[in-house]
């Protein structure tokens, strides 16, 4: 993977004039809405396809640059568009799926956030192990070899599967070991070390948005929500008969907006604490800006984190105009977009801006 020389190319910006660029895609139009209420400039990388649509948020988007594929990101034109617009590249759900980890990782252009990231969250196993190391609670998870030491429901993930399509659910070690083959003979996976098994938790499923500022040295929780999930969600919604014909699946349809009870908070900061000096341990400079861990709160006020996201995630489209948290910080119209270009005005302004990119 080339090196890139990041304080080469900052040196060469007007820091005057940074714009802040983004796939189309995912929350884009929140990045873009909160960069122009902190008055920065915006630029859209944009799919041909979908120039008409974005183009109609004139407000939004000061400049386009338009691509036949996603992948030409890392081109050396869009490359050298981008640091001549002194562009800071906001990464989303959408931007290692839609050009591939290595452009993300190898991206010629400054990130605000932690590229090393994107390869531990490439893998469901070193995302676990990375929240196991935080000593963050995670579900108790079974490898291939400990199949028979199933004593409980499990989810079995398989890697890669968007929206969670191709998990399944079993408490039978012996109809696990049978789909798994059936899914090796299918060229699904190549062995069953490929899944992870994971306890199936029961309780509430609550997605914490996290900002950890390195200018202010403080992690702020930003808003909650909870994903809706075809046709999980909608099982409740059937007679119990009926249910057990139904395989679950977990496809995020929508988002829903939660409040926490506050006694819960304390713990959410508590594991986005550990989140944090996780990454700085294990990957420095550690976690930039925007980040989330996906959990289940089990009826006892326990929090099992099954997941995270180290960038700014989809839920947070809730709260364009500031969540009830976002407003406990900042006492003004908040979005985790507009967090974002915040904290890029303040180091610049500090001179500390190599502090939040990579
Ligand atoms: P993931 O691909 O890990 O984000 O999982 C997709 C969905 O499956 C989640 O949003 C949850 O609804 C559900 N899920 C994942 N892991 C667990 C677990 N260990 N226990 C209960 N539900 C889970």
């Amino acid at each position: 993977m080339a090196k890139i020389d990041l304080e080469a190319i900052i040196k060469r910006y007007d820091l005057e004039n940074i714009s802040i660029a983004t796939l189309a895609s995912h929350s884009s139009l929140q990045i873009f809405h909160g960069a122009r209420a902190e008055g920065l400039n915006t630029v859209a990388i944009v799919e041909r396809s979908r120039l008409e649509f974005y183009r109609s948020f004139t407000r939004l988007i000061n400049d386009f640059i338009v691509v036949d594929r996603w992948s030409d990101l890392c081109s050396e034109s869009v490359v050298e568009k981008l640091r001549e617009l002194n562009s800071i590249i906001v990464p989303h759900g959408s931007l290692v799926e839609y050009v591939g980890s290595e452009c993300a990782e190898s991206l010629g252009v400054p990130i605000f956030g932690l590229r090393s990231l994107y390869r531990v969250e490439a893998s469901q196993r070193l995302k676990m192990d990375l929240l196991k190391r935080g000593k963050i609670p995670v579900p108790r998870s079974f490898s291939g070899r400990d199949l028979d030491d199933i004593d409980t429901l499990v989810i079995v993930k398989l890697p890669g599967a968007k929206g969670g399509r191709g998990y399944f659910l079993s408490r039978d070690p012996a109809e696990i070991r049978l789909r798994l083959k059936r899914l090796i003979d299918e060229g699904v996976i190549s062995s069953t070390d490929d899944a992870l098994i994971q306890e199936y938790v029961v309780g509430v499923t609550a997605y914490f948005h996290y900002f950890y500022s390195p200018i202010l040295d403080r992690l702020e929780i930003l808003g909650c929500d909870i994903r809706y999930e075809s046709n999980v969600d909608g099982l409740k919604r059937l007679p119990n008969k009926y249910i057990e014909e139904i395989e679950p699946t977990f496809t995020v349809i929508g988002n829903i907006p939660m409040v926490l009870r506050e006694s819960l908070l304390l713990k959410v900061y508590d594991y986005g604490m550990r989140f944090v000096n996780e990454t700085k341990r294990s990957l420095p400079p550690g976690i930039i800006g925007p980040f989330c861990l996906e959990s289940i709160v089990r009826d006892n006020g326990d929090i099992v984190v099954f997941e995270f996201s180290g960038r700014i995630v989809a839920g947070t489209n809730l709260y364009i105009d500031g969540s009830p948290y976002s407003w406990l910080y900042w006492d003004e119209p908040m979005s985790v977009g507009r967090r974002i270009a915040r904290e890029i005005k303040m180091a610049r302004d500090r001179r500390l801006i190599k502090k939040i990119l990579t």
